[in-house]
């Protein structure tokens, strides 16, 4: 999928868009309507959304679709 990375150089603010040709990339920030963004070279990858990568470091939300007995405090 064809997701390129901005970031705005006047707020910073980075912020991915779907490129599917070469004239729909954004012309200003979302952020500050600020039209001075550029292009980040991505590293060929994206981050997978929700999909625990197997033994990580973070808390992986399996309580959170179950209902876990422990979890579940004044919900
Ligand atoms: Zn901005």
């Amino acid at each position: 999928m064809p997701i390129y990375e901005f970031e705005c150089g006047k707020c910073n603010h980075r912020f991915e868009t779907l490129v599917l040709s070469s004239g729909d990339t954004p012309s200003a920030c979302p952020e500050c309507k600020s039209k001075k963004i550029g292009k980040l070279i991505s590293a060929g990858s994206f981050r997978p959304n929700g999909i625990p990568t197997g033994s990580g470091g973070f808390d992986a939300p399996a309580c959170a679709q179950k209902g876990c007995p422990s979890a579940g405090s004044g919900g």
